[in-house]
């Protein structure tokens, strides 16, 4: 199978920015395409990437905030419509604790624009108490907690070349990042703002870093950077904590694993 290969579709916030936009990340594991959140402009920026929604067959949401799943609703109608033939594989989208809940309240004011086959689109809601696996045909997925909102979760994907690429999504620190995150090839970390203007549910630079290095990650990426990021060397602050190989995100940067 060829090498899998991570790119970040938006490095950004809810912060509505040309440079940054909200947050999403592709990962390609062969010819299967995940998705992590969908922030506002990610269909845009895929586009850019050469890639069309028809080509996902995952989203996992690691929380409900709209910066978060904005698309999510956009996703759906423009799959539906004005042709909904175009998708020829099943697509299914995930998230944690209450995302069938969260699912349903959007269908109660979208109603069937969001109603597409089942063999077209399913949603899975994961466990949030603790850690979940799920063994899928090209991949492993496995979760914790987060740090961030009730709903929140991480990932650890496992490719069948036994690659292991972590996504914090939005998180403050907690071992379980530093648990899920252990040993892996590639860890795409949160770093909202810079170490002097730290804010309650996210992380800075070096304490993304210090979590790195205490997982022993290959290699870590900072992503949903805030403005104020783009004002400090945030990889110098990060240089405090960890010394292994680092990427400061860009919308578009691909990162082969
Ligand atoms: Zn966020
Ligand atoms: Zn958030």
């Amino acid at each position: 199978m060829k090498p899998a290969s991570v790119t970040i579709i938006g490095s950004g916030t809810c912060v509505p920015s040309l440079k940054r936009s909200s947050c999403a990340v592709l990962m390609e594991l062969g010819e299967t395409k995940l998705l992590f959140d969908s922030g506002p402009g990610t269909m845009h920026r895929l586009l850019s990437a050469g890639i069309e929604i028809f080509d996902i067959d995952f989203i996992f949401y690691s929380h409900f905030h709209p910066d978060h799943t904005g698309e999510l609703v956009p996703l759906i109608f423009a799959t539906k419509y004005p042709d909904g033939s175009r998708r020829n594989t099943l697509l299914t989208i995930a998230g944690g604790d209450g995302f069938l809940n969260f699912i349903n309240k959007l269908k109660a004011v979208y109603g069937d624009w969001l109603e597409l086959p089942n063999v077209m689109l399913r949603f899975l809601e994961l466990d949030r108490n603790g850690p979940d696996s799920r063994h899928f045909s090209s991949f492993a997925v496995e979760t914790m907690p987060m740090n961030h909102q009730a709903e929140s979760l991480g990932y650890r994907i496992t490719d069948s070349n036994g690659k292991s690429i972590v996504y914090s999504g939005d998180t403050d620190t907690t071992e379980n990042l530093v648990s899920l995150a252990t040993g892996a090839d590639l860890l795409i970390c949160e770093s909202a703002m810079p170490d002097t203007l730290k804010v309650p549910g996210h992380l800075t630079p070096s304490l993304a870093g210090d979590m790195a290095t205490r997982a022993n990650v290959k290699k870590l990426v900072l992503t949903h950077l805030y403005p104020e990021c783009d004002r400090f060397d945030i990889a110098s602050q990060c240089r405090q904590t960890y010394q292994g190989p680092l990427v400061i995100a860009e919308d578009l940067m691909k990162i082969e694993i």
